[in-house]
């Protein structure tokens, strides 16, 4: 429990992280080789030699790094933050002035309360230029044998965000970082690290190498930091609060008991919960969700029209959406109000569509469909359908629990989760490609509100509103904020 007394100290630590990203930004230019990252080293060395450390340099581009006392050990734990900035005219705060100032500011606080096991802070150079000191660091050097690695970067804003949970992760490792209630762990980022093994940051080469890794991150409202490699990333862009989370979370990091050695599994950390669903669990919701969906074969007509109500509606949505977005920036078609609009223009379709018996089941049918498809990609994400297709096939028609199963379709059709996918390069820019996945993802929701009884009116009044939407958002200047730059 000493790292409760650290605590204490902590309680200063945003501000001195405040103060060491400005020393940082003070440098000048850090792009790689520039005068202003040479004197990021040699301030942060001098730092680590203040207290007490002996901080090394190894390979090339060097790579400074220092761990706590005590011989070396196998399992450490590395924190990494690279010290360069992707382009001279980029100030770099947020990417990546902030995670150097926070592990200066870690070593000073674990100097003064040393962790129970070995810690070690890693300053990779060249991460904007493809990993390159990461890459040759795992390459060809062997530093104390790293049991975890955690890359910072792009932290200081937003809420803190940890991604590249890939295969090595299991039950007893997520429930190590579970105990971290300030991280979140989104459920998309633990799929993607699974399956495409896409990670951006210094943490990839030590992955690939079969090391625990992950990268923490600030995800801000829309999930994405806009300012993100622009000359925008100054120090206007830090948030205090960001940077006690930070603090607060790599304190407690560096003193929690030392992690299980990696047993893979399908595990989660479940959202907002914080708490883990093991593996096992996973794939038995997983299986039996497949396997209660025969059970509403006789909902198959329901289920069809279901889909082609889901197809109809979304073209329609799509004519409301290409009409209010028309001559603006792909990337509008991210944006809350053009959302809207292909909202609107759906239900009007499904309102009018002739109400279906058993839709119900024709919903657990397309759940069923659903969780199968996602399931074979990644059970964690199957489950959410395999949950709602439960819900639905066993006893009578339950609305609310079958919008439990709702979950996956709704977040995947919201706004900030596309433009995150689409940031990170796994979907492409152009609108276009939304509608036909948004189709498909609504169809168990299509099929469920083809039960709801009709009211004549209905198409009308939302084919209405969804008029005066688009009408309004052609005059709304500031509709494509939300990304102005992407895909242009
Ligand atoms: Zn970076």
């Amino acid at each position: 429990m000493l790292w409760l007394c650290t605590l204490g100290l902590a309680q200063a630590s945003p501000e001195r992280i405040l103060d060491y990203t400005e020393v940082v930004l003070s440098h000048g230019p850090r792009a790689h080789d520039q005068p202003g990252e040479h004197k990021t080293l040699a301030w942060v060395t001098e730092r680590l030699r203040a207290n007490n450390y002996a901080p090394q340099t190894v390979g090339d581009p060097g790579v400074l790094f220092a761990c706590s006392g005590g011989e070396a050990q196998s399992g450490a734990l590395w924190f990494l933050a690279h010290t360069d900035a992707v382009h001279a005219s980029v100030p770099g705060a947020i990417d990546n002035a902030v995670a150097v100032a926070a592990l200066v500011v870690l070593a000073e606080d674990l100097a003064a309360v040393p962790p129970p096991s070995q810690v070690c802070v890693a300053f990779p150079r060249a991460e904007e230029l493809g990993l390159v000191g990461s890459r040759d660091w795992v390459a060809n050097h062997a530093p104390p044998e790293p049991g975890l690695v955690v890359a910072l970067d792009l932290v200081g804003q937003g809420q803190l965000s940890a991604t590249g949970l890939g295969p090595l992760w299991g039950d007893e490792a997520l429930t190590w970082l579970a105990q971290h209630r300030e991280v979140q762990a989104p459920v998309a980022y633990r799929v993607v690290s699974r399956q495409l093994g896409i990670e951006r940051s210094d943490h990839a080469p030590f992955a690939e190498a079969g090391v625990l890794s992950m990268h923490l991150l600030g995800r801000g409202r829309s999930g994405i930091y806009w300012p993100y490699h622009s000359v925008q990333d100054d120090l206007s862009q830090v948030e205090v609060p960001a940077l006690d989370a930070l603090h607060r979370t790599l304190i407690r990091m560096a003193h929690a008991r030392p992690l299980p050695s990696p047993e893979p599994s399908a595990a989660l950390i479940l959202p907002m919960l914080g708490v883990v669903l093991p593996g096992g669990l996973v794939w038995l919701l997983w299986v039996a969700g497949l396997g209660v969906t025969p059970v509403a074969w006789r909902g198959w007509k329901a289920a069809l029209h279901g889909l082609a109500a889901s197809l109809v509606g979304c073209l329609a949505g799509g004519l409301a959406w290409g009409i209010a977005g028309w001559g603006r920036p792909q990337a509008a078609a991210l944006a809350t109000p053009l959302t809207l609009c292909w909202l609107l223009g759906c239900c009007a379709v499904l309102s009018a569509w002739p109400k279906q018996e058993r839709a119900g089941q024709g919903g657990a049918l397309a759940f069923g469909g659903l969780a199968l498809a996602c399931g074979l990609f990644d059970p964690i994400m199957g489950i959410w359908l395999s949950l709602g297709a439960l819900a639905l096939a066993i006893g009578k028609w339950r609305p609310l629990v079958g919008l439990l199963g709702a979950a996956l379709p709704l977040y995947l059709c919201a706004p900030a989760t596309w433009r995150e996918l689409v940031f990170h390069h796994l979907l492409p820019g152009q609108g276009v490609w939304y509608l036909p996945l948004r189709a498909l993802v609504c169809w168990p929701l299509a099929a469920l509100a083809l039960a709801v009884p009709r009211w004549r009116w209905a198409p009308l009044v939302l084919a209405g509103l969804c008029g005066i939407l688009v009408g309004v958002t052609r005059f709304l200047p500031a509709f494509s904020t939300a990304f102005p730059s992407l895909g242009q």
